[in-house]
């Protein structure tokens, strides 16, 4: 066989070609071969499980650290990466770069001899409080999520959804009620944290979890002013706060509580029985469309989110040539190889 690499889904973005196999965010432990190098891309459920495995796996500091605080485990055979710094694999070069998702987060370009891919992994195209926006560098064949890869999903300016949020939260306070923000431990919680760290003067309250994960940041030089919350009934001797906790904590250990969410799915109402604020991690629609153009890439492969719909958009409307990433059929790496 004389394929110069090959790409697909295998539970998890494989590339190979005729000497190595590199895996990127494979979702589980068994989806890992013996011979397989393992990229995590950053610290959020559904993309590190590379971490639990004992093979060679490579990442952020970061983002190890991240995973070693939500899993309380120790990471083995580990190798640190650093944004823009190229490994070698042979005749493969791996290069991280900025993802602007969470601390820690990175895409990877991988270059052959004759062509370059770049796996963004999850990603934000705008600055925010404490990310900056991913990097779109010129590539062949791009790999890209496709979460809110549908028109509906048109996020407002991120400045004015931090206004809301502070303005919502003011509100309640003034009527002695608790704004309580129920967000991902990583990334969404300290976005909301520094909002009224830079913007007021409140206290900050956070569940054990997301203390927790502060710390990382802390040591990552994002400073962020909070105080630890272990028995949510304590908050009634508060007068002026506001409480950020995780999803799953929904129900209240004290009455004045009013609680809100912040995620991109706020736009299609999935939340609508409970106030949403639309601050997202991810690229919306319009973001998507410019980080393809801004790639160049010849060839897209959608990977997750509106993987068919955005395909057909890309294809039909804007004459790219895209398609849902191929799914790889198991088969031994040997066999591959000759
Ligand atoms: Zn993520």
């Amino acid at each position: 066989m004389n394929l110069e690499f090959e790409i697909g889904w295998q539970n998890g973005i494989v590339i190979r070609n005729n000497k190595n196999r590199l895996i990127f965010d494979p979702v589980s432990k068994s989806s890992i071969l013996k011979e397989d190098i393992v990229f995590i891309t950053h610290s959020h459920a559904d993309h590190m499980s590379g971490f639990a495995t004992s093979e060679a796996k490579y990442s952020t500091e970061e983002s190890k650290n991240i995973y070693e605080k939500i899993r309380e485990k120790t990471v083995t055979n580990f190798n640190p990466v650093k944004i823009n710094q190229t490994l070698n694999f042979d005749d493969l070069q791996v290069t991280p770069l900025n993802a602007g998702h969470m601390l820690g987060s990175v895409q990877y370009k991988i270059e052959t001899p004759n062509s370059s891919i770049l796996y963004t992994g999850d990603i934000n195209y705008v600055d925010t409080l404490i990310t900056e926006k991913a990097d779109a560098v010129e590539c062949d064949t791009l790999i890209i999520e496709a979460t809110f890869g549908n028109p509906t999903f048109i996020f407002p300016k991120r400045e004015n959804v931090y206004v809301e949020i502070i303005k919502w939260s003011l509100e309640l306070l003034k009527n002695d009620k608790i704004p309580i923000f129920h967000v991902y431990s990583a990334g969404k919680a300290q976005e909301i944290i520094k909002i009224f760290n830079e913007f007021t003067n409140l206290k900050i309250l956070t569940h054990p979890r997301i203390s927790k994960i502060c710390k990382v940041y802390s040591e990552s030089g994002v400073n962020l002013e909070h105080s630890e919350l272990n028995y949510e009934y304590e908050i009634i001797k508060e007068r002026s706060c506001v409480y950020v906790t995780l999803p799953s904590k929904r129900k209240l250990n004290f009455d004045n509580g009013v609680k809100a969410v912040t995620t991109g799915w706020v736009i299609n109402d999935t939340y609508r029985y409970i106030t949403g604020f639309p601050l997202s991690g991810h690229a919306d629609f319009k973001q998507l469309i410019s980080f393809i153009e801004r790639t160049g890439a010849k060839k897209v492969f959608i990977y997750t989110g509106f993987k068919k719909a955005f395909s057909n958009y890309l294809s039909k409307k804007l004459g790219i040539n895209a398609e849902p990433i191929p799914i790889l059929p198991l088969r031994n790496l040997k066999e591959f190889l000759f």
